[in-house]
C-alpha cells in the first residue's frame, strides 16, 4: 500500500521512508516524542504535549521522514534535505517546518509533492 510508505527522503544518497499519521506505530510515536523533547530543550514548542497544537506537525508523514533521517544520521542532516510526499503538504506542516528547519540548523528543506509542486523552507 503506497500510502504507508510514501513520504520518503534522501539523506546522503540514502532514502528514508515516512508514513502517514493514520498509520503511525508506537515506535514512530516514541520517535516523535523524543524529537519533541529535544526541540523543547532548545526552546521550541514550549509547554506543548506531543500532538498538541502545532506539534501535530510531528505526527505527519513529512516530519516522520525527517525525524527518521535525524535519528539515522545522529542529527547530522547536512545543509539541505529533500522530502517527497504523495499528497499536498498541509497548513500545519507549512507553519511547522520553518521551526524544524531552525532546530536542525538546515539551510533548506524542500518538500516535493506527487504533482510536482514544491514547498521550500
Ligand atoms: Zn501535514
Amino acid at each position: 500500500m503506497d500510502k504507508e510508505l510514501s513520504p520518503l527522503k534522501e539523506v546522503n544518497g540514502k532514502k528514508v521512508f515516512g508514513i502517514n499519521s493514520s498509520a503511525i506505530s508506537n515506535e514512530s510515536k516514541n520517535l516523535g516524542r523524543e524529537f519533541l523533547k529535544s526541540m523543547q530543550e532548545k526552546g521550541f514548542f514550549e509547554g506543548k504535549r506531543y500532538g498538541q497544537g502545532l506539534t501535530q506537525v510531528l505526527t505527519h508523514g513529512e516530519a516522520h521522514s525527517l525525524m527518521r533521517a535525524w535519528k539515522k544520521t545522529g542529527g547530522n542532516l547536512g545543509d539541505e534535505v529533500v522530502i517527497y510526499v504523495d499528497r499536498l503538504t498541509c497548513g500545519i506542516c507549512q507553519t511547522g517546518f520553518p521551526m524544524l528547519k531552525e532546530f536542525l540548523n538546515l539551510k533548506k528543506i524542500k518538500i516535493i509533492s506527487k504533482d510536482g509542486s514544491e514547498f521550500i523552507f
